[in-house]
């Protein structure tokens, strides 16, 4: 249903003339959504009709907001090891350090973002200069450990498992670091979508009046 309904709101709002300038060129610029293959092929469809007829592209991009939930559920799921334990007084660091990422990195080269939040696993070391790196170099922000931080050894097998969790499965998570990049949060809708949940939960068949009244 969701690949059905972007595609359906993209397209009305593309005819919607309130969503394009004098010149008849089309508004919106950057559509977020989370990193589903079929939202993404519907993306990609959408741009080659832009393409066609000679409209700039409409960036897709990958929202923060999905991005740290997951890796964070990833996180807290591995921490329940005691073996992991370690690792769980960093999980709101690291948290902090994938929304800094993308947000340090704007105007910067395409895969400055991957790099860094792959360097977590070097911070994480007491590690702070990634020569091997492209663009970031070395730690440019500082991620300051109190006391009850303590760097983890340089041979865990936790550091494989964090590499592990922040590249996803197939390395797809790092390979789609560069469409963080415009920032974009669906936090909000999220918050919304589960309030009308609340109200109006989808295991009860409802009228479409009384939809309206519950939202
Ligand atoms: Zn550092």
């Amino acid at each position: 249903m969701e690949p059905l309904a972007c595609s359906e709101i993209f397209d009305r709002l593309e005819k919607d003339p309130n969503f394009r300038d004098s010149q008849n060129i089309p508004k919106i610029k950057v559509v977020t959504t989370d990193r589903s293959t079929a939202i993404k092929a519907v993306m990609k469809k959408k741009n080659q009709l832009r393409q066609q007829a000679k409209e700039p592209e409409c960036k897709h991009g990958a929202d923060l907001w999905h991005y740290d939930k997951n890796i964070t559920t990833d996180l807290r799921k591995l921490c329940k090891a005691k073996y992991a334990r370690p690792l769980r007084p960093w999980i709101p660091s690291l948290r902090r350090f994938i929304y800094w990422s993308p947000q340090s990195s704007r105007g910067m080269p395409k895969g400055t973002i991957a790099e860094k939040l792959m360097s977590m696993v070097d911070h994480i070391q007491n590690v702070h200069e990634f020569p091997q790196n492209k663009h970031f170099k070395r730690c440019s922000h500082g991620m300051p450990a109190p006391s009850r931080l303590k760097y983890i050894a340089k041979n865990s097998i936790l550091l494989t498992k964090l590499r592990d969790i922040i590249s996803g499965k197939n390395n797809s998570r790092i390979n789609d670091a560069n469409s963080l990049e415009e920032c974009g949060q669906t936090g909000l809708n999220e918050t919304l979508n589960s309030l009308h949940n609340m109200y109006a939960p989808k295991y009860l068949g409802l009228t479409h009046q009384t939809m309206i009244i519950k939202g």
